[in-house]
């Protein structure tokens, strides 16, 4: 069975929020400031089977360093 990744974590070009959308849609206005934007002009910082693992990635993005050194178990 192949698992496509449906969601992509990307961050808001104007307040640098992340967001998380549906890689079906092309845009997506900022939950955070209402800019608009293009999805595909963004870097993709990381993609999630589903919502609830999009939602992980973005926790773990937005915390301080102090994560990223350990050994992770998932
Ligand atoms: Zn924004």
């Amino acid at each position: 069975m192949t698992e496509r990744k449906k969601f992509w974590i990307l961050k808001c070009p104007r307040c640098q929020i992340h967001q998380i959308v549906d890689s079906r849609n092309k845009s997506k206005t900022c939950s955070q400031c209402s800019r608009r934007f293009d999805i595909l002009d963004l870097p993709i910082l990381a993609h999630a089977k589903d919502a609830r693992e999009a939602r992980a990635i973005v926790a773990e993005l937005k915390m301080p360093r102090t994560a990223a050194s350990e050994p992770k178990v998932i």
